[in-house]
């Protein structure tokens, strides 16, 4: 089994092995030039990831006149876009009752809304640009393998009619027809949105890479900044002076002076397993690609990829003391053994696949879990993140609100009730990392329970809410 993470013996790291997308995203890994010498830019963008690459993507779409860098510490989908699950998803962090309570109804709706079309958005673009990113919009399954499972599922179906939302965004299929799609062990039915693709999370962020880059975006890698703020960016190659900087650094961020406690980096980890046999798959069905979760508290979430493995990820790996992040934290062989018996789990006719690649990455959550993006004009500092696990599709959304924020145009999308939204900082030590390591023990024993009695444990619901702010 390939593990994530280790260097080349030249003291080269070899980036294929951060993740089975790394490895199989047929692009150069070779990192592209640092920063030769100081420049001057109209905005600098620091981390190219997902956030960063689409709000280069979109300034340079709209003024190609515009000068723009982007500064990356390693390469391209270094950070979680290159490891995530390919849930390109219309899920956003903060829950509507939150984001309604400080915006009111239609604000929380209309943010649902153009979440819905963000998932379209890049399956236009990535076409328009001829990225080949795998992408498939199948909907998401979520199964119910569980009486409280079933109660859980059904409820949220029933919250979101109270939004508005109808059969066309939100339903239930029964036993037989969830197994229709996709054939579970002890499925109880699923809940069902269309409003998700599946995709190849690494072909998608060293394509944008590259799209930006035919654009004329200058794309530096091998270039960490050491400082950022108003007028510019220090980087260990030089300074870039811009009138416009762009915190694009979601799970590292703490690692930034004076972002010790923006967010917090949490780790997801993943494994794949190797192509399954044609038999796997006309038992289990799974033709659309749908992505597919589970209606337990510590989320999985899986797909089917398009060589057809099974690539399946959770939570469940510890935070670590003082927002810490190493290589070697993408790596804990018992979330591995976890993920692989959820899987099994869920497909006994996958007991005997060889799991193949295992790897894992930080992702960022803000301490209200309320996802944000922003610009303050006055010190010419811009920033989006605290994702959570919904990065794929919130990404590209906040891509096109920096832009227009940047232009200073005022837009449907400026509007929306996440920009320029304000998180608290994080607790100091050592209560961080209690709190957080607290909930995600108790969100797992939750899931024990329930598998034992098939009653909801509400200790998971309660708990989230007085720590991780869910
Ligand atoms: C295992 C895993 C599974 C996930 N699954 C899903 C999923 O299925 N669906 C979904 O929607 N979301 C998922 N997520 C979350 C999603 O991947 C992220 O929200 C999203 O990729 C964030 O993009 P980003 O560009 O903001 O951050 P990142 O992709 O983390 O990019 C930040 C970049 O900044 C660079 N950087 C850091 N510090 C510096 C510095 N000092 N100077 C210069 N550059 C710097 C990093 O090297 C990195 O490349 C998952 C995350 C993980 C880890």
């Amino acid at each position: 089994m390939r593990r994530s993470g280790h260097p080349t013996g030249a003291g080269l790291k070899d980036y294929r092995s951060y993740s089975f997308w790394l490895e199989t995203c047929g692009d150069d890994l070779t990192p592209r030039p640092p920063l030769p010498s100081d420049l001057d830019v109209d905005v600098a963008i620091v981390g190219a990831g997902y956030t960063g690459l689409w709000t280069a993507y979109y300034l340079a779409r709209s003024d190609p006149k515009l000068r723009i860098a982007v500064l990356e510490k390693e390469i391209a989908g270094f950070g979680a876009s290159g490891r995530n699950g390919g849930w390109c998803s219309a899920l956003f962090a903060a829950s509507k009752e939150k984001v309604a309570a400080r915006h009111g109804r239609e604000a929380a709706v209309a943010l649902q809304r153009e979440l819905f079309n963000t998932v379209d958005e890049i399956g236009k673009v990535t076409a328009e640009e001829g990225m080949d990113v795998h992408y498939d919009k199948g909907g998401t399954l979520a199964f119910a393998t569980s009486p409280a499972h079933v109660e859980r599922l059904r409820e949220e179906i029933q919250d979101e009619r109270r939004w508005g939302f109808g059969e066309e965004d939100h339903r239930w299929l029964g036993p037989e027809e969830a197994a229709g799609r996709i054939a579970v062990r002890e499925s109880r039915g699923a809940a069902f949105t269309p409003h998700c693709a599946a995709l190849h999370p690494a072909r998608l962020v060293r394509g944008l890479a590259r799209a930006v880059e035919r654009r004329g975006v200058k794309l530096f890698e091998d270039t960490a900044a050491v400082d950022l703020g108003p007028g510019g960016v220090r980087t260990l190659h030089g300074r870039v002076k811009a009138e416009i900087v762009v915190r694009a650094t979601e799970g590292y961020t703490p690692t930034l002076p004076g972002f010790e406690r923006a967010v917090i980096p949490v780790y997801s980890l993943m494994i794949a397993t190797e192509p399954l046999p044609e038999s796997f798959w006309s038992e289990v069905g799974w033709s659309r690609r749908e992505t597919l979760t589970d209606g337990r508290h510590l989320i999985i979430y899986a797909q089917r990829t398009a060589d057809g493995r099974i690539a399946f990820g959770g939570r469940g790996a510890p935070y670590h003391f003082g927002s810490r992040i190493e290589d070697r934290f993408d790596r804990e062989p018992w979330v591995f053994a976890e993920l692989r018996r959820s899987l099994v789990g869920l497909f006994p006719q996958a007991t005997s696949a060889r799991i193949t690649h295992a790897w894992g990455g930080p992702l960022g959550i803000a301490r209200d879990w309320y996802s944000s993006v922003g610009l303050d004009r006055r010190r010419g500092l811009a920033w989006a993140g605290g994702y959570v696990g919904d990065g794929v599709g919130t990404s590209n959304l906040a891509g096109r609100t920096l832009a227009d924020l940047i232009l200073g145009e005022d837009t449907v999308i400026t509007r929306l009730p996440w920009v320029g939204h304000r998180s608290r900082a994080w607790e100091p030590e050592p209560l961080r990392w209690l709190g957080v390591n607290v909930a995600l023990r108790t969100m797992s024993s939750a899931d024990r329970a329930e598998a034992r009695t098939g009653r909801p444990a509400r200790r998971a619901d309660l708990i989230r809410r007085l720590t991780l702010g869910g």
